[in-house]
């Protein structure tokens, strides 16, 4: 099936066959890529959401910091950092880390795991809410690396000062493994298969 596609980068509109897996297709004047069919995507995308699921739980269970400070030693998990925080009148702290490495991960990685469900059974159900979820999904996939480096600057600043040692915990692998495979799992999803006529194969 012949479709009319725009090139984002000069925006000369041309008509384009469909694609085979694993081809792209270039704007016939600028020669911007302007079309991509991805080899595999949602096995891929599920793949990555899955193995980001199950580290999820250790990311969150393991403590992600450990520091001995004047001779006592204590570990905290990223839920200990948001109950610390609130505890310390750091409210809006708190809420930001919260939502940056307990809620949005798990909301990115289920929404993932919804839309490649969804796509696999071919359903025509809601596909414009789908979009938005992907779309969604897209918009915050940077700020889930937000606690990172909020995490890197708090070790600089406490080794500053020279009164306590942070070390890493298990759980910040885990926790960094998972942005990691988010992030892959975001960017292998075509959302253009939501669109995809039951008829055709994928
Ligand atoms: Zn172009």
């Amino acid at each position: 099936m012949e479709t009319i596609i725009a090139c984002k980068i000069c925006g000369l509109m041309q008509r384009m066959e469909a694609l085979q897996p694993g081809t792209a297709a270039e704007c016939c004047r600028c020669g911007s890529v302007i079309s991509k069919h991805k080899v595999n995507s949602l096995g891929r995308t599920a793949a990555f959401s899955l193995a980001a699921l199950i580290l999820y739980i250790p990311a969150n269970i393991y403590p992600i910091l450990r520091l001995t400070r004047y001779g006592a030693y204590s570990e905290s998990t990223v839920w200990d950092g948001c109950v610390r925080l609130f505890e310390d009148g750091q409210w809006l702290v708190a809420v930001i880390v919260f939502l940056a490495s307990i809620l949005i991960p798990l909301f990115k990685l289920l929404g993932l795991c919804f839309l490649v469900i969804t796509t696999k059974f071919k359903s025509a159900r809601r596909r414009q809410q789908r979009t938005w979820i992907y779309k969604i999904i897209e918009v915050i996939g940077p700020w889930a690396m937000l606690d990172v480096f909020l995490l890197a600057v708090l070790v600089a600043l406490v080794k500053l000062e020279q009164i306590a040692t942070v070390l890493p915990g298990p759980g910040l692998l885990a926790f960094t493994v998972v942005v990691a495979l988010t992030i892959l799992a975001s960017a292998s999803f075509d959302p253009k298969l939501i669109w995809e006529e039951p008829d055709k194969g994928s």
